[in-house]
């Protein structure tokens, strides 16, 4: 692995980066972590806003009815993503 702070190559059971000194293993783990669940909630909430915002594009179309569907769907989406993470 790399160390995130100065780049260099580090032994995967290194604690610490020898090059620069910075404790690298847990925070290694907690970025990828945190990363997967920025992606997670991205995806959560982009997803929906953009099934709401087509709802609302088609209520101004007059098409009320696929209009709510589209918009009750992306916030049902949101919820069971919200539950997920
Ligand atoms: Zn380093």
């Amino acid at each position: 692995m790399f160390c995130r702070t100065c780049g260099k190559e580090i032994v995967a059971t290194a604690v610490i980066c020898p090059h620069c000194g910075t404790p690298v293993k847990d925070e290694a783990a907690a970025g990828l972590s945190s990363g997967l669940r920025t992606a997670g909630w991205a995806c959560a909430f982009l997803f929906p806003i953009v099934g709401i915002i087509i709802g609302i594009i088609a209520l101004t179309k007059k098409d009320v009815g696929s209009g709510i569907a589209m918009i009750l769907v992306s916030v049902v989406m949101m919820g069971v993503w919200a539950v997920i993470l």
